[in-house]
C-alpha cells in the first residue's frame, strides 16, 4: 500500500507547495493536483528546493523568497505599556509578531481579536528590551507553547533574569531572519544600561521588491547610525515621548527629569520630527510611548506640520486604549 500525503500551502505562506508522489515500482510518479499547480510560484521565486524521499513518498519542497501579506498595529503604547504587532496573513490563517509586550497576556488578548487574532496566532515575541513597560513577566507563562522569544545577544543577562531565556528563545546580534522572508536588522540604541534595540524589518516581494518597517522606541538620542539603517523605510513607527515644555514644567524629580532627557532615556517631539526628517519615511509614521504627563498628541503632531501639510506620509498618534488601525506592509 502506497501512502500518499499531500502538503500543500499557498505562496502567502512563503511555502508554495509540496508535490508528493507514490514510489511505486516504476519510481516517482509525480503527481499534480490542480491546487498544487495553481498555487506555483515562477521559479525565478524560488530559493531553496528541498527533494527529499519520506517513507515510501517523495517531497518536493519549494520556499519562495516573499514574505506572507503583512499588517502593522500598535497594539498599545504608553509609559503604562508597550506591545505592536505584525500580522502575517498566511494559508493557515493569521499568524502574529510582537513586538515587546508590556500589556498583561489578557489586555494583549482582547486588542489582538479587535484585529481579527488572538494570543494564540502569536508565533514569535521580539524584545526591543525588557523595562517593564515593554516586558510583562506574565509572558513567560503565557507565551503559546510552539512560540519563541526574539532577544538581542547584549540582553541576554537580564532575559535570563526576567524568565525569558529559555530553549524557546532566539537570540541576535545585528542581521537575522524574523520570519520567512522577512529580514531583521537591529540596532542597539543608548536606553538606560542596557540600551534598546531599534529595528529596520525588510518583507520580500515578488520581483525582487522589499517593502520596509522601522521601529525605534526607547532610544535615547537620534544618532546618524540609526538613521541610514532606516533611511527610506515605507511605515516607520517611532517614540515622540515628552514636550520640552511640559517636562521642565512638571512636578518630576529632578532625577527623572535628568535620566528622561539626558540622551539615555526618551527623544522629545522635537528629536523625533528631526529624526523622521533623516530617515524619510515613504508611507506612513507612527508616533510612540506618549508620556500621559507631559505630552500631548497636539504638542507631538504639531513638530510635522510641515510634512503634514505637504501630505509626505501618513501620521498616527498611537493610544495607550485602543489599536491603531492596521497598516499594509506588503501592499504595491
Ligand atoms: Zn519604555
Amino acid at each position: 500500500m502506497i501512502t500518499n500525503e499531500i502538503l500543500l500551502e499557498g505562496p502567502a505562506t512563503g511555502r508554495v507547495d509540496a508535490i508528493l508522489g507514490p514510489m511505486g515500482e516504476q519510481g516517482l510518479q509525480e503527481q499534480r493536483p490542480d491546487d498544487a499547480v495553481r498555487h506555483l510560484a515562477p521559479p525565478e521565486l524560488w530559493d531553496e528546493l528541498v527533494d527529499e524521499a519520506v517513507g515510501e513518498v517523495r517531497v518536493i519542497h519549494r520556499h519562495t523568497k516573499f514574505a506572507a501579506p503583512a499588517r502593522f498595529a500598535v497594539l498599545s503604547s504608553s509609559s503604562s505599556g508597550n506591545s505592536s504587532v505584525i500580522l502575517h496573513q498566511t494559508s493557515s490563517g493569521t499568524r502574529a509578531t510582537l513586538i515587546d509586550c508590556g500589556l498583561s497576556p489578557k489586555r494583549t488578548n482582547e486588542l489582538l481579536e479587535t484585529l481579527g487574532a488572538s494570543i494564540d496566532c502569536i508565533d514569535r515575541i521580539v524584545m526591543t528590551h525588557f523595562d517593564s513597560d515593554h516586558f510583562n513577566s506574565s509572558w513567560v507563562s503565557a507565551l503559546p507553547d510552539h512560540a519563541r522569544f526574539v532577544v538581542h545577544r547584549g540582553h541576554r543577562g537580564v532575559a535570563g533574569r526576567r524568565g525569558a531565556l529559555t530553549r524557546r528563545t532566539d537570540v541576535f546580534d545585528d542581521t537575522f531572519e524574523l520570519a520567512h522572508g522577512v529580514r531583521g536588522r537591529a540596532i542597539l540604541m543608548k536606553h538606560d544600561d542596557l540600551g534598546a534595540s531599534a529595528f529596520r524589518f525588510d518583507f520580500a516581494m515578488p520581483g525582487g521588491r522589499t517593502r520596509s518597517l522601522g521601529y525605534a522606541t526607547d532610544i535615547g538620542a537620534p544618532s546618524q547610525a540609526l538613521a541610514r539603517t532606516l533611511m527610506g523605510v515605507d511605515v516607520l513607527a517611532i517614540e515622540s515621548n515628552y514636550c520640552p515644555v511640559l517636562q521642565r514644567e512638571s512636578d518630576r524629580p529632578i532625577y527623572l527629569k535628568r535620566r528622561i532627557t539626558g540622551g539615555s532615556g526618551h527623544l522629545s517631539n522635537g528629536q523625533c520630527a528631526s529624526l523622521v526628517r533623516a530617515i524619510g519615511p515613504r508611507r506612513a509614521v507612527v508616533l510612540l510611548h506618549l508620556s500621559r504627563d507631559c505630552n500631548t498628541p497636539e504638542a507631538a503632531l504639531l513638530e510635522h506640520a510641515p510634512e503634514l501639510e505637504a501630505g509626505l506620509y501618513d501620521l498616527v498618534v498611537a493610544s495607550p486604549d485602543a489599536a491603531t488601525e492596521p497598516i499594509p506592509l506588503t501592499a504595491d
